[in-house]
């Protein structure tokens, strides 16, 4: 089948088993961003740019976001380096369909974000910036394609992940900063119908030291606090009279 130009194939080794093997990539000058979304998704032009956000190895099913897939030190990583061996060692046909080379759907795309979610909680540290990032790209790739209760399910494991990793993480963000943390928690609260919760994030978001130097998370976190009371005072208008 022939690939869209806007696609390439990259050879790389896989750093878990070895393995050698090519992997698509969307030419970074092909990305066209329509708009925004008040979670920082992006809606694209033409291709979605987070289905070919991570790297998959075929031989061992390491899996990993592309510009973190090189960094694994097995030497420290037994959980990984275990179950690779294990997983290299099945035959083909008992490892997910998902490595081909070429254009990708959504359900490959879907299924390689979850693997590299679970490697990436194999691992002796793992980086709760990465799998929060990991988990968003989830609800993105549900909200491209229209899989509304899917859309749900990865909000509410994103918000559960960015909650970790505000409580644990080490360093926020830079882009985003403690404000933009505790926005982006409040905006998956709100858009899952936690109003009330959704209401305390921004609270602390705004109260933040931080937040003068964000303005637009600032501006963000006032518009969609009004929106978040506007909603539960529709929501409590329809509830019937105690
Ligand atoms: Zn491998």
């Amino acid at each position: 089948m022939a690939m869209s130009r806007n696609l390439w194939n990259k050879k790389c080794k896989c750093p878990a088993c070895g393995g050698e093997f090519e992997a698509t990539r969307l030419r970074t000058s092909s990305i066209k961003v329509k708009s925004r979304e008040s979670d920082f998704g992006s809606l694209y032009e033409a291709e979605c740019a987070y289905f070919y956000a991570v790297t998959a190895c075929p031989h061992c099913t390491y899996a990993a976001r592309n510009e973190h897939f090189d960094d694994l030190r097995l030497e420290y990583e037994a959980k990984i380096r275990e179950a690779c061996q294990k997983l290299k060692a099945l035959p083909a046909d008992r490892k997910p369909g998902i490595f081909e080379p070429g254009e990708l759907g959504a359900e490959a795309a879907v299924k390689r974000h979850e693997l590299a979610i679970a490697f990436a909680r194999m691992r002796f540290h793992p980086d709760l910036s990465d799998l929060a990032g990991l988990h968003m790209h989830l609800v993105w790739i549900h909200r491209f394609t229209g899989q509304a209760e899917k859309e749900r399910q990865a909000m509410e494991a994103a918000a559960k992940a960015y909650e970790e990793f505000f409580l644990k993480g080490h360093k926020l963000p830079e882009k985003l900063g403690e404000p933009g943390v505790l926005y982006l928690i409040g905006e998956l609260k709100r858009r899952l119908g936690q109003f009330r919760e959704a209401r305390q994030f921004f609270e602390k978001a705004l109260a933040s030291r931080e937040i003068k130097s964000f303005p637009n998370i600032e501006s963000m976190t006032r518009d969609r606090m009004l929106e978040a009371k506007e909603q539960m005072e529709k929501v409590q208008g329809t509830l019937p009279a105690a």
